[in-house]
């Protein structure tokens, strides 16, 4: 492993708890979509921790290792678009969400998502 992750998180990010328990441990791995076909697995390319933790406190289960966020998306090739069935599954979900809300049709609607950077 060439680099460290950028830090290692040692409290929970929803309580703050710092009873932090590592429950699982992969092999070190790339950050997503940088992984190579096996006939170019020889190359050299940087590797992470990749384990797995809970608050003991929350329950909360997360990475604990958390990376630069110019090495986990530098060259982030991913688009919802490409994932096969998610847009029509977020359209269904859409009308579920008005059907079971009833939400009439010119309400305004805020989507509220958590996507944290450390
Ligand atoms: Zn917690």
């Amino acid at each position: 492993m060439k680099n460290i992750a950028k830090k290692l998180d040692k409290n929970c990010r929803v309580c703050y708890s710092k009873n932090i328990e590592e429950v699982f441990e992969l092999e070190p791995s790339p950050p997503g979509d940088l992984f190579l076909p096996k006939t170019q697995q020889h190359m050299s390319i940087d590797k992470y921790p990749l384990t797995l933790a809970i608050c003991s406190d929350f329950g909360y289960l997360h990475l604990p290792y958390v990376l630069d966020p110019e090495i986990s998306y530098g060259n982030y090739v991913y688009e919802t678009k490409v994932t096969v069935g998610l847009s029509r599954h977020y359209l269904e979900y859409a009308k579920d969400i008005i059907s079971y809300g009833g939400i009439a049709p010119d309400s305004l609607v805020v989507d509220l998502s958590l996507c944290q950077q450390s």
